[in-house]
């Protein structure tokens, strides 16, 4: 096992650091530091134009091969774009849906006609995706949709609800799940749809989170329409392709992103010193003992990274999604902790740890929750019985 970079990769680091120091300036510089997870829905036409910029460069899609408009990075160089891009504060990716799941999901299961539309788009950074999956009767239980899909004529008639939708107000299109037959076992029936979002048949009402902010939204279907061959993947053979793209969400796109925990780790040991915390013992251990999770963390990445083989990652990344999300959660709760009694009230200076706190609680459940994903690692990783 080998865990360290080599001198080509660290010249891609040189390359990628260069350009966002140069591009990251000018009208891009108020977008530092926003956007990411908790603050989804802040300055998003200046992200939008972020994104171009991004693809201009040819930084969009750096993971996909060149024949689908991407570098072909291996995923060591992901990593290092992730930590890069971390450490410029460049902004949250207002693409990273239609980048990091539908993209995959139509490079693996769509047919060239679909590849040749839907994917430039996305490199370009022009059309943004959501994703409509779950509903009020299928979180975890997703074979459960229940939101129905008919062929009539040449189109799709559409009619449900899909709930938590992220970014749907800010999207062009919706990957959404539909069941196209109720007369077979429930997950033989499911379709994916790829559907405008600019129709009348569409209603998305924002959901108002504890934060204040407004990041997903209800996304009420009634009569909506899409082209008959807008499928990925066949028809009544959508639970296959919704398998492949929660597996692209739980793997490796997330290994890269421990320098923005660091980045957060440090903010409230800084705190922790303002407010006298820190001269607590038991703080001090939780920072101490955080800190220990996160090199692990890393250097768990670096191990699922060295291993893989170049091919599917390997079964120890099962344990990815739940190591980080626990992590992030137990560091809301010690961003609450050292801002002591004075952390009920919400006080603008600290408006980023209170997000912090409030966010992380969802990191456990979005992309799978813990539960689920100890189901999987039972299952997948260790082999036991259902
Ligand atoms: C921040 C955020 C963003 C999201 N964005 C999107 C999005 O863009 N598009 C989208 O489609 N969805 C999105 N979701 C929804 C997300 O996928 C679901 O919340 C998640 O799948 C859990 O489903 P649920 O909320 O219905 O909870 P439920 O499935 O009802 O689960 C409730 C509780 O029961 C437990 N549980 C359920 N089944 C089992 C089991 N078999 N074994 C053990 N425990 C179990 C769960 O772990 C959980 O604790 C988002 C969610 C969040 C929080």
């Amino acid at each position: 096992m080998d865990l360290s970079f080599s001198a080509e990769d660290e010249a891609f680091r040189d390359e990628i650091r260069t350009w966002l120091a140069e591009h990251l300036v000018g009208e891009f510089a108020a977008l530092k530091g926003r956007g990411g997870l908790g603050d989804m829905d802040a300055l998003v036409p200046g992200r939008i134009a972020w994104e171009k910029e991004l693809a201009a460069g040819g930084w969009t899609c750096v993971g996909w091969a060149p024949e689908h408009g991407g570098r072909g990075l291996s995923l060591f160089q992901e990593v290092i774009y992730a930590e890069e891009y971390a450490r410029a504060q460049a902004p949250g990716r207002v693409g990273h849906i239609g980048e990091g799941l539908l993209g995959p999901t139509v490079i693996h299961f769509g047919t060239a006609e679909q590849k040749a539309r839907w994917l430039p788009p996305i490199v370009a950074g022009t059309e943004l995706w959501c994703q409509g999956y779950s509903e009020p009767n299928a979180g975890s239980d997703l074979a459960n949709v229940q939101t129905r899909a008919e062929l009539v004529e040449g189109e799709w008639h559409i009619t449900g609800q899909k709930v938590w939708t992220s970014l749907a107000e800010d999207s062009d299109h919706c990957f959404a799940l539909c069941r196209t037959n109720a007369d077979v076992p429930k997950h033989k029936g499911i379709s994916c749809l790829l559907v405008p979002m600019a129709q009348a048949g569409i209603e998305i009402v924002p959901i108002k989170q504890i934060t204040g902010r407004a990041e997903f939204a209800e996304v009420f279907f009634e009569d909506a329409r899409t082209a008959a061959d807008n499928v990925v993947g066949p028809v009544d053979g959508g639970w296959r392709v919704a398998m492949g793209t929660l597996a692209f969400e739980r793997g490796a796109s997330t290994l890269g992103q421990q320098l923005s925990f660091a980045a957060e780790l440090d903010r409230i040991i800084v705190v922790a010193r303002l407010t006298g915390a820190a001269r607590k013992p038991l703080v001090r251990d939780r920072i101490a003992e955080l800190w220990t999770r996160l090199n692990v963390m890393r250097l768990n990445a670096l191990r699922t990274l060295s291993t893989h083989g170049g091919g599917e990652l390997r079964r120890e990344a099962y344990i990815t999604k739940l190591y980080w999300a626990s992590w992030h959660r137990d560091l809301g709760e010690l961003a609450m902790d050292v801002l002591g009694a004075s952390s009920a009230i919400a006080d603008p200076a600290y408006e980023d740890l209170h997000r912090l706190f409030l966010w992380t609680r969802s990191d456990t459940i979005y992309a799978g929750t813990n539960q689920i994903q100890r189901n999987l690692i039972a299952q997948r990783a260790l082999g036991l019985p259902r």
